[in-house]
């Protein structure tokens, strides 16, 4: 007998964004549905090193844009949730499979 066991997340699971830095592993976490205030995330607060390749570079645009996209998909799908539900309609449950390694 085979059993697999599959994990699914909801975006209203995610709670924050977490960074890593691959050289010291000091790590920076950012809440999400928090306002932020993204800058200097061109190095690691740590050890300052760049953690991307261009100098000036800086990861706080497409992290941001990351979040935004998270927090507007917790908000349409709380927004169809609450309609379907206001018109008597079944709807869905929008859910994410994370693999099984990242659910332990
Ligand atoms: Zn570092």
């Amino acid at each position: 007998m085979t059993v697999q066991t599959k994990h699914f997340i909801e975006p209203s699971d995610i709670i924050a964004v977490r960074i890593d830095c691959n050289k010291c592993n000091a790590s920076v976490s950012l809440a999400i549905g928090k306002e932020l205030t993204l800058n200097a995330l061109a190095i690691c607060p740590n050890c300052k090193r760049p953690w991307l390749k261009r100098g000036d570079a800086s990861i706080d645009l497409e992290l941001q844009k990351c979040i935004e996209a998270i927090n507007a998909a917790t908000t349409a799908l709380d927004g169809w949730k609450e309609s379907s539900k206001a018109a008597a309609v079944d709807g869905f449950t929008f859910r994410l499979e994370v693999k099984d390694d990242l659910a332990q």
